[in-house]
């Protein structure tokens, strides 16, 4: 549909951002579009109606997403965040980064609980695939994985195959 046309326009594209080679999208141009913030929220959810109590989001713009979609959806929200964060995390997660290694930490038990688990962007997979295994190491289920945008040619998509992409390049 046009609206959601619209919003992959937004998407704000920077070459050799962060490093040399690499071509960076910004989502932040949607987030700033009330129509574009609406439209991406709704077919970032669409296909898990009615099969998640929580939304979780993966630091940094993953919260925004999150808060967006939990709001909709009348559901919670559980921010996932980079090592070092969380007053007194329940679970961390290890993850190879291209060079060297990440953490990821939340807190709270999620037992019974079905979570949606939304970014920004999928582009190796490894955030991703991390944060499904710190839902799980909480006690949840992931009912699903959603992004704005997924980056096709890095395959990320082998690390976290149930994606759902609203955009993909
Ligand atoms: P991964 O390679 O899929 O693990 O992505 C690592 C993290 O960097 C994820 O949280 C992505 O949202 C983010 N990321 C990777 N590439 C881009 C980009 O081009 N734009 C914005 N975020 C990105």
């Amino acid at each position: 549909p046009a609206a959601l046309a619209r919003a992959e326009g937004l998407i704000a594209r920077t070459p050799d951002f962060p490093v040399p080679g690499v071509l960076f999208r910004d989502i932040a141009p949607v987030l700033a579009d009330a129509d574009a913030l609406r439209t991406v929220t709704g077919a970032l959810a669409a296909p898990f109606e009615g099969a998640f109590d929580l939304v979780a989001g993966v630091e940094a713009r993953g919260f925004l997403l999150a808060g967006a979609v939990a709001i909709a959806a009348g559901t919670g929200a559980l921010p996932i965040r980079k090592a070092g964060k969380t007053p007194r995390p329940t679970a961390s997660v290890d993850y190879a980064l291209e060079y060297g290694v990440a953490t990821i930490e939340a807190a709270g038990d999620l037992t019974g609980r079905r979570v949606l688990l939304v970014d920004d962007v999928l582009a190796t997979g490894g955030t991703l695939r991390a944060a499904t295994q710190l839902i799980e190491r909480l006690g949840g289920a992931v009912a699903g994985v959603a992004v704005v945008l997924e980056l096709t040619e890095l395959g990320g998509r082998a690390a976290v195959p149930a994606a759902h992409a609203v955009f993909t390049a």
